[in-house]
């Protein structure tokens, strides 16, 4: 994933791109051809913010923050294809953002329309229902989200929610995220079922997933955000209660345990099973965004209407049977006071009431989706703009794909006030009309940056094409991506909506593929003493400062070796410092063992050491490629590295030197480049990926038990067919057995190979 920049690179970046660049070299020299590109997700809030504080403007933060995080990739040492970077903010990127909206726009995927949406008073932007977090405040900010009813683009995701849904089965996803994406699209199926205000004449449609339940239905609840509720009853009270809610969030409403509001509306509907006359209520229990802002209420068998029919003495109509007599009671049982159902078991009533409404014209089977149409405009001055002209005599005109790139007007003043900064480049916005050639005015909101970030991982296919977006072919040859990385907050933004366009530019022929990341891998978190870091907290580390002080290898090796990547992982300034010392002590095993003329001209027989060397292979190439176990793959270098302290006379040992440098160059890439060069005179990164000889795993390993005076001091691991010579080598350097030969006299030593190694001292 592409990083937003701000500032300087975090913690969090270093991981991130440490383990990319594992990756990414690990095929590299297993014989696939690599593409490893890097680029900024440039435009939106925080740069704007930061602008806003400091009078500075937002393209020279946001600059500066690249070049910041530019330097200290290269620092790193993070083997990315340079010539392929680009920032969404720079305009031969955003033609390109433009150019798929006006495609999405033509399609009628883009459409702008009247609506009740989420406002951040704070960003003063509309937000998608993606950015507002679960307690009802804003993504970026903190603030509560107010609802607000204005004109806005949304795009069409609505129409792939089944395409989501079902193709979440073709790609390798950690399943935390395919369930937050299953969640969220939130598929339900039931039925869509008429209730009828006589009085007004007015249908109205509700979606329930319970229709089983349809007898009891005893009243019926209109959102407050409803358009009809001043219609069906214009009271003072009903007023005052709307603008009430209006001042709530979604979340604090539908609060578990709060108690429930509401006001009669003084009309009734027709309950269509049995044609009984129902009260209506207007009460913030019920939300506009979920079905059709109205629901049937069913208090014997939901927890909610029940909760609201104590509270206003309504009816409760028990039509499931249960042993226990609960209520309100969700679950299955045979039919009660449901007319002909009674008897029949509510799963098998759920269809056949379906099928009798819809024969009588009151109803029919339908599915319910959570997802809703995103939100895509933004009230904001750093974002791209959206290609559209307002004509008075044509109406919303797309603006030419010969004139994209519309470019963001300099302003004076980019602080948001409600409406778009934009409209103060009074020039830019009168423009004329591309159809008519009337006078018209630009569109002056601009996109929500999450539209830059739904297509850029194409756009590195192709970065330098100035003739298209992309060539198909060019991209139908590297892509889906892979291995995709990053981190699991974007769940349900970025990783749905990069989705639905891969999806939308596929049915345009655009491209030939229907998911945009193959696999991916979501990071863990990295925390200091337990603690999310956070610059209020003060508890941040700044990759920098380890870099400069350890060395890049350090600091990275460090991150992939602290514990799984995928979990979240403590900082310690110990730990670097123990990564640290592995590095230096497999440099000096290298300046030790450089001389050339150590290397055996005959094969030797194979040892300890060679047999180590061949099992890191063995377990650095499973645990990078099939787990992503950067933390045991270090840990098995570390393992080769004391080996080769053990035996410095190994006839082997320069290839031990020359296979934990080439094993740990994915994690430490200076220092192992450097290692191989001295013990091969070769490049490693041109080096195939080294391979293990079966032959040197194959044997298995025992316990040698280490005795001195025949009491027992030690038990190493080693390999079968380790030579009597090599077993008394390994148990002389045992520390736990050094400790009781020193300054004593070795009397004998006793040596049976494959089982025992015992000194007697005096
Ligand atoms: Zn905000
Ligand atoms: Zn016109």
């Amino acid at each position: 994933m592409l990083p937003y920049p701000s500032g300087e690179p975090h913690i969090g970046h270093l991981k991130n791109y440490a383990i990319g660049d594992a990756i990414a070299h690990f095929h590299r020299r297993t014989g696939r051809c690599v593409l490893h590109p890097m680029g900024y997700d440039a435009f939106g809030l925080p740069a704007e913010n930061h602008a806003i504080k400091t009078g500075q403007h937002p393209r020279n933060s946001t600059e500066s923050a690249i070049a910041s995080f530019r330097r200290q990739f290269h620092e790193w040492g993070i083997s990315i294809d340079w010539d392929r970077e680009f920032g969404t903010h720079e305009p031969r990127y955003y033609r390109w953002t433009q150019w798929i909206f006006l495609r999405l726009f033509e399609r009628g995927l883009a459409y702008r329309k009247d609506a009740a949406v989420n406002w951040c008073p704070k960003d003063a932007t509309v937000l998608a229902n993606e950015q507002v977090l679960a307690d009802g405040t804003c993504e970026r900010c903190g603030t509560l989200v107010e609802v607000r009813q204005l004109e806005q683009w949304f795009f069409r995701i609505t129409d792939y929610a089944d395409r989501l849904l079902d193709d979440l089965a073709t790609i390798e996803w950690p399943q935390k995220v395919v369930t937050q994406q299953e969640h969220w699209i939130g598929r339900s199926e039931g039925a869509e079922v008429v209730f009828r205000c006589e009085e007004l004449g007015i249908d109205y449609p509700v979606f329930t997933t319970r229709p089983d339940t349809l007898f009891g239905a005893t009243f019926f609840v209109l959102a407050p955000e409803h358009p009809d509720v001043l219609k069906l009853n214009d009271s003072e009270e009903v007023r005052h209660y709307i603008a009430r809610a209006a001042r709530e969030t979604a979340a604090e409403r539908g609060a578990e345990g709060k108690e429930k509001t509401g006001v009669p509306l003084g009309r009734t509907v027709t309950n269509p099973v049995n044609g009984e006359q129902i009260p209506m209520y207007v009460a913030d229990y019920v939300l506009m965004e979920y079905g059709t802002g109205a629901i049937m209420a069913v208090p014997a068998h939901d927890e909610r209407d029940h909760e609201f029919a104590e509270r206003f003495g309504l009816e409760i109509r028990r039509v499931i049977e249960d042993e226990d007599g609960e209520l309100p009671y969700a679950g299955d049982g045979p039919m009660v006071n449901s007319g002909r159902f009674d008897g029949m078991h509510n799963r098998e009533a759920f269809r056949a009431i379906v099928e009798w409404l819809e024969s009588d014209g009151k109803g029919r089977p339908a599915i319910n989706y959570r997802l809703r149409d995103w939100l895509l405009s933004r009230q904001r001055y750093w974002g791209c703009p959206i290609p559209i002209v307002h004509c008075d005599r044509c109406g919303t005109v797309p603006v030419p794909d010969e004139d994209l790139p519309v470019e963001l007007p300099e302003v004076a003043d980019y602080a948001p006030k409600g409406r778009s900064p934009l409209a103060a480049a009074e020039d830019w916005v009168a423009t004329e009309c591309p159809r008519c050639g009337e006078p018209g005015r630009r569109e002056t909101d601009t996109m929500d940056t999450f539209v830059d970030s739904s297509w850029y991982f194409l756009r590195y296919c192709d970065a330098a094409n100035d003739e298209a977006a992309w060539d198909r072919a060019v991209v139908d040859g590297w892509m889906p991506v892979d291995q995709y990385i990053g981190g699991i907050e974007h769940a349900i933004l970025h990783l749905m909506y990069a989705r639905f366009f891969t999806k939308a530019l596929a049915d345009m022929g655009l491209i030939g593929f229907q998911e945009p990341f193959a696999r991916l891998f979501t990071q863990g978190m990295v925390t200091r003493d337990g603690e999310k870091m956070s610059k209020s907290k003060g508890n941040t580390v700044s990759p920098s400062d380890y870099v400069e002080r350890y060395g890049a290898d350090a600091a990275r090796a460090y991150i992939l070796f602290v514990g799984h990547p995928a979990d979240d992982a403590d900082w310690s300034d110990q730990g670097i410092t123990g990564v640290a010392n592995f590095l230096s002590r497999l440099y000096r095993a290298a300046a030790a063992s450089s001389d050339p003329a150590a290397e055996p001209t005959d094969p030797a027989e194979p040892t300890v050491l060679l047999r180590k060397a061949h099992w890191a292979i063995d377990k650095v190439t499973r645990d990078l490629g099939e787990r992503f176990a950067t933390h045991t793959a270090i840990a098995a270098v570390m393992e080769l590295v004391n080996e080769i302290h053990r035996s410095p006379d190994d006839p082997h040992v320069r290839f031990a030197v020359a296979t934990a440098a080439s094993l740990v160059f994915p994690f430490a890439p200076h220092l192992g480049s450097e290692v191989y060069e001295l013990m091969t005179g070769r490049r490693v990164w041109e080096e195939p990926w080294p391979q293990a000889d079966p032959a040197l795993l194959a044997a298995d390993t025992f316990q040698l038990v280490v005795q001195v005076n025949g009491k027992l001091r030690d038990r190493i691991e080693v390999p079968t067919g380790t030579s009597r010579e090599d077993q008394e080598r390994i148990a002389r350097q045992s520390p736990k057995v050094e400790a009781h030969l020193d300054g004593k006299e070795l009397a004998k030593t006793v040596v049976v190979p494959g089982k025992l190694v015992n000194f007697v001292v005096r």
